[in-house]
C-alpha cells in the first residue's frame, strides 16, 4: 500500500465515520418542531383574525377512543391513511376554515385548497405555522414530513414539494382528520 493509498483508506474511513454520526443525530432529532411544552400555545384563529393562546390537549388512548369514531381513531392517533377519493372533504369548495377534527384547531384556509388529482384534500400552505407542525415519519424505510395539528399533536397527513405556486408545497391531509367550518366573509 503506498501512501496514496493509505490516504484514501483514512479519508473513506472518516467519510464512514461521519455518515453514522450524522445517522444518529438524524434518529435523534424526529420532532422538527418541539411539541412537548405543556400547558398553553399560541396559535392562529380564522374567526378572531388573530393569534391567540390556547390550553394543549392531551388525551389518554382510552379518551381518545371515546371522542372519535374508530376510523377517525385510526388516521388521527395510529398514523393511518383512509383511502383515496373516499374523503367527503375532497370535493368541497365552499369559504371557510378547515379544522382539527380531534381539537377543532384550525388548520387550513379554503383559500389554499386546491385540487391535486391525488385522492385526499390538498392545500398549498397551513392557515399558520404555528397550528401545524411537521414531524419526521421514517416509517415503511423512507423519510416523509408527517403533518401534526400543533395543538392535539394528531396525525393529519404529510408535506410534499410538489406543490403549486406561491409555496411549492402540497399538504396531503385525510379528509377524515378535518372538519369544515364555514365562514360568511
Ligand atoms: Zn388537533
Amino acid at each position: 500500500m503506498n501512501r496514496r493509498q493509505i490516504l484514501l483508506v483514512l479519508a473513506s474511513q472518516t467519510g464512514m465515520l461521519w455518515l453514522t454520526v450524522n445517522g444518529f443525530a438524524a434518529q435523534a432529532g424526529k420532532i422538527v418542531s418541539s411539541t412537548s411544552t405543556p400547558g398553553k400555545i399560541r396559535v392562529y384563529s380564522a374567526e378572531q383574525g388573530d393569534f391567540i393562546l390556547v390550553d394543549k390537549v392531551q388525551k389518554s388512548a382510552a379518551e381518545w377512543k371515546q371522542l372519535l369514531t374508530s376510523e377517525q381513531y385510526h388516521v388521527l392517533r395510529e398514523e393511518g391513511t383512509e383511502r383515496a377519493f373516499t374523503g367527503d372533504l375532497l370535493k368541497n369548495k365552499e369559504h371557510g376554515v378547515y379544522r382539527c377534527a380531534a381539537c377543532e384547531n384550525d388548520l387550513y384556509l379554503s383559500e389554499s385548497k386546491f385540487d391535486s388529482g391525488t385522492g385526499w384534500p390538498s392545500y398549498y400552505e397551513a392557515i399558520a405555522k404555528e397550528n401545524v407542525l411537521i414531524r419526521e415519519d421514517r416509517s415503511f424505510f423512507t423519510t416523509r414530513n408527517e403533518l401534526i395539528c400543533s395543538r392535539c399533536e394528531s396525525h393529519l397527513g404529510h408535506v410534499f414539494d410538489d406543490g403549486p405556486p406561491p409555496t411549492g408545497k402540497r399538504h396531503c391531509i385525510n379528509s377524515i382528520s378535518l372538519k369544515f367550518k364555514k365562514l360568511d366573509q
